[in-house]
C-alpha cells in the first residue's frame, strides 16, 4: 500500500485556494474576521498589524481577544513592527504589539509576526518580557547573520518566495524553519516546498513530513498525520 504524505502546511497566507494536500493559515485582520469560511483544511491567525492605522490603538483589543476565541484560530497575527511604513507611528506599533504579546500569553497562543528593520527592538521585548509562547517571524528575508540572531533568541522563521538558502538552512537545522505563500498570489506553496527541498537536501516527502510535525508541536488543534 502506498504511504500517505503528509499536507503541505503554508504558514503564512493572504489568499485562501482550495488545494488538495494543503493545510493553509491564513492571516487576517480584524475587519476580514465577520466572514471567515470554515472548512477542515483552513485555519487563522488574527492580528494588529503596524500598517492599518484604523486598527492599530487600544479599542481593538477587546474584539481582538473575542475573534482569536473562535475555533480553528491557531495563533495571533501578524502583529509586529515596521520601520518602513508611514502609517503609524512606531511608538504605536510598540505599544501596540506588547499588548499582543501578553495577549498571546494570556490565551496561550503562538505569535505570528511581521518584521521590518526592528530586530533589535523586537529581541529587546522578548527579552524584557520572558514569553512562553513561539513566535514566528514570518516572511523572513534576511541573511544569515539576522537569522542566526533571532534562532539564538528562540524564534521561528517562516520562509516563501525570497529567501536566502544559508538562512533557511540554519533555521531547519534548529527545527525551527516553516514555509507559506504570504500575499502573492501566483507563488504554490508546493513550489516553495521544491526550492526549500531543493537547498536542504531533503526529499519533498521528508519536508512535508519533518515541517508537519513540527507545526502539530506548536498548533495544538492541528490534525494529527498519521503515517
Ligand atoms: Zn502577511
Amino acid at each position: 500500500m502506498a504511504k500517505t504524505l503528509a499536507p503541505y502546511l503554508d504558514l503564512h497566507t493572504h489568499h485562501v485556494r482550495s488545494l488538495p494536500e494543503t493545510i493553509q493559515l491564513r492571516s487576517c485582520r480584524l475587519s476580514e474576521v465577520s466572514a471567515l469560511p470554515t472548512h477542515p483544511s483552513l485555519y487563522y491567525s488574527i492580528g494588529l498589524h503596524p500598517w492599518f492605522a484604523e486598527e492599530l490603538h487600544e479599542d481593538s483589543l477587546p474584539r481582538l481577544r473575542e475573534a482569536l476565541g473562535v475555533s480553528h484560530v491557531l495563533a495571533l497575527g501578524e502583529a509586529g513592527l515596521d520601520k518602513a511604513t508611514q502609517r503609524t507611528a512606531f511608538s504605536d506599533q510598540i505599544r501596540l504589539l506588547r499588548a499582543q504579546i501578553q495577549l498571546s500569553e494570556e490565551l496561550g497562543l503562538p505569535l505570528i509576526l511581521h518584521l521590518v528593520r526592528a530586530q533589535d527592538e523586537l529581541l529587546r521585548l522578548r527579552k524584557e518580557l520572558h514569553p512562553d509562547q513561539p513566535w514566528l517571524i514570518h516572511g523572513f528575508r534576511g541573511g544569515i547573520d539576522q537569522a542566526r540572531q533571532l534562532l539564538r533568541a528562540g524564534l521561528y522563521l517562516s520562509f516563501g518566495r525570497h529567501f536566502h538558502p544559508e538562512s533557511l538552512a540554519a533555521a531547519h537545522a534548529e527545527g525551527r524553519a516553516f514555509l507559506e505563500t504570504d500575499d502573492d498570489a501566483t507563488l504554490s506553496i508546493q513550489s516553495v516546498y521544491q526550492a526549500a527541498s531543493e537547498v536542504l537536501h531533503i526529499a519533498e516527502g521528508e519536508l512535508r513530513y519533518q515541517l508537519y510535525a513540527r507545526a502539530c508541536s506548536l498548533f495544538a488543534s492541528l490534525p494529527l498525520y498519521e503515517q
